[in-house]
């Protein structure tokens, strides 16, 4: 075989196969190549209000309407149900004390929950990634795409303009075909393939966020929301259950995460600095260092007392390495990345899948819409590669604020209002015009934003933790209209997203 192709995508996970599926449908010859093959397990899970908003903006504007249901958790049951998912109304973050049980003060200084939907209907959603992305894939396969499962790459060269791809089966090496194509797209999430072969190194040492995980699927995970209030499960003024969320149970350094699906199986990871991990050289080292964190709180400890991964063995945990990266550029002369491909900090936020899509619609836009063909020369090329840099070094510093905040649970939601004002602010340039981001992704154009964002990062270490919060909430003022930090509000905020894109476009609402 000896095909040639307008694009190959490196990468058939739920970016890739997106994108693929819209270039297939606008009449590209489109080949997707994954060393993987459906269904697999993957992480980043956990959807939000800006990731479902592009998820269905998306689904408009290329006329793809079997996407749509899944950018909200109603829809999604009533058209996939097959498609495993859970339900995510807002985000949790609880304080844990090493060999304290849990405690819910009345003022919640011990804990905080962030509305991002006001129904379940419409809520957002935990994706479980291998059921996800499978739909994904054969969707772009049901739009033309010519899917190339379980492979190696080869070799990767270019002559007159023409990508060659040398693409060789997993399982028989005798099986190897040559892809040739005007466009080489890097959907490869964390993998290498731009460092590979396109010599596009890594350019981090900049970044502030600097941690590893520890994650793995379970079953048996206990609800928390009877420890935060044995008599509701629905917290009165946020107005959902906390099990509902992403839930981040917050220690000393680092956090735990706890998505729940509705088929009664939980993610469940652990994320610390870098350092915290470094006697692990393998996967039961890790868990001992696992275990032995989880019996520093009780409260836990409890969550997961009958807890059991879903897979047996050496698979049943997965450990990644520092989760931050860069790589010096996105685009060059035929091939660009997509923002997970070149860049990514931690999974606190839940930034990934957002900024994924968002740049599935830029790409999309700049190679389909306005037909830009030359990635080294195309001022638009250029300002997209811009673009990502600043994005990365925003969701940094959002994040890294966060983890320079701790042990102080308090310090470490304050810096969080930053992530919510910048998202919040986003999503209602989002609502006004989808297609217009004069502010950038989670407005990181908005400059005085971040200046002073910048400015309460540094100032962390050098005031005290009521200065520190105090600082912060005046700094959010111009742009904090939802009650964050403030006293009414408390730690309890009741709605943070603009109404809905799938909720303002259809007919239920
Ligand atoms: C621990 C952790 C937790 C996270 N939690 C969240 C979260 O809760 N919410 C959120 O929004 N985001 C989260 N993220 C981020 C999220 O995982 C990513 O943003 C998302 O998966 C990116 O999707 P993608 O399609 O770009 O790439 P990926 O999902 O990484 O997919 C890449 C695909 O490319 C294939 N591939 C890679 N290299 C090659 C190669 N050389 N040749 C062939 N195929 C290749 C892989 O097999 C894979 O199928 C998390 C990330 C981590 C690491």
């Amino acid at each position: 075989m000896n095909a040639l192709f307008d694009a190959v995508i490196v990468g058939s996970s739920f970016a890739g196969s997106i994108l693929g599926k819209i270039l297939a449908k606008n009449g590209w010859r489109v080949a997707v190549v994954d060393r993987a093959s459906h269904p697999r397990f993957a992480i980043g899970e956990s959807s939000t209000p800006t990731a479902d908003f592009l998820l269905a903006y998306l689904a408009d504007r290329w006329q793809m309407p079997e996407l749509r249901p899944l950018a909200a958790w109603g829809t999604w049951k009533e058209t996939y149900p097959e498609i495993t998912c859970g339900k995510k109304r807002g985000f949790t973050y609880f304080a844990h004390s090493p060999d304290r049980t849990f405690r819910n003060c009345p003022d919640h200084s011990t804990s905080l929950m962030v509305a991002a939907s006001q129904t379940d209907y419409w809520s957002d959603t935990q994706w479980l990634r291998s059921d996800v992305d499978t739909f994904f894939a054969r969707q772009s396969v049901a739009s033309g795409c010519e899917l190339f499962e379980n492979v190696g790459i080869e070799d990767v060269c270019r002559d007159d303009s023409i990508w060659r791809v040398r693409i060789m089966d997993r399982g028989s090496e005798k099986n190897t075909r040559n892809l040739k194509a005007r466009w080489l797209i890097d959907a490869g999430g964390g993998g290498d393939f731009s460092q590979r072969w396109l010599g596009n190194q890594r350019d981090d040492d900049w970044m502030k966020t600097q941690t590893a995980s520890f994650f793995g699927h379970f079953t048996g995970v206990k609800g928390f929301a009877d420890q935060l209030n044995p008599t509701s499960p629905i917290d009165p003024v946020s107005g959902f259950c906390a099990d509902d969320s992403a839930q981040h149970h917050v220690a000393a350094n680092g956090w735990m995460w706890m998505l729940r699906f509705d088929s009664g199986v939980t993610s469940v990871g652990i994320v610390q600095p870098t350092q915290f991990w470094k006697t692990i050289g393998t996967v039961s080292e890790g868990l001992q260092v696992w275990n032995r964190w989880i019996e520093q709180y009780p409260s836990i400890k409890e969550l997961l007392s009958n807890a059991h991964p879903l897979e047996a063995g050496e698979g049943a945990l997965r450990w990644s390495d520092r989760l931050s990266r860069c790589r010096r550029r996105a685009v060059g002369d035929g091939w660009l990345q997509l923002p997970t491909a070149y860049g990514f900090v931690d999974p606190l936020h839940s930034t990934g899948i957002a900024h994924a899509l968002s740049g599935v619609l830029r790409i999309a836009e700049l190679l389909v819409a306005e037909g830009t063909v030359d990635s080294s020369q195309s001022a638009r090329w250029v300002a997209y590669d811009d673009q990502l840099r600043r994005e990365i070094e925003w969701i940094d510093l959002l994040v890294g604020g966060c983890y320079r905040s701790l042990p102080s649970f308090p310090t470490f939601c304050a810096f969080a209002a930053w992530y919510f004002v910048a998202a919040i602010q986003f999503e209602r340039a989002m609502a006004r015009d989808p297609s217009l981001w004069s502010n950038g992704y989670l407005s990181c154009e908005i400059n005085p934003m971040k200046e002073k964002a910048r400015l309460s990062y540094q100032q962390l270490m050098s005031q005290s933790e009521e200065s520190n919060i105090e600082s912060i909430r005046r700094a959010i003022e111009p742009w904090n209209d939802v009650g964050l930090l403030t006293p009414v509000s408390g730690q309890r905020i009741p709605h943070t997203a603009p109404p809905k894109y799938s909720v303002r476009l259809n007919a239920k609402c």
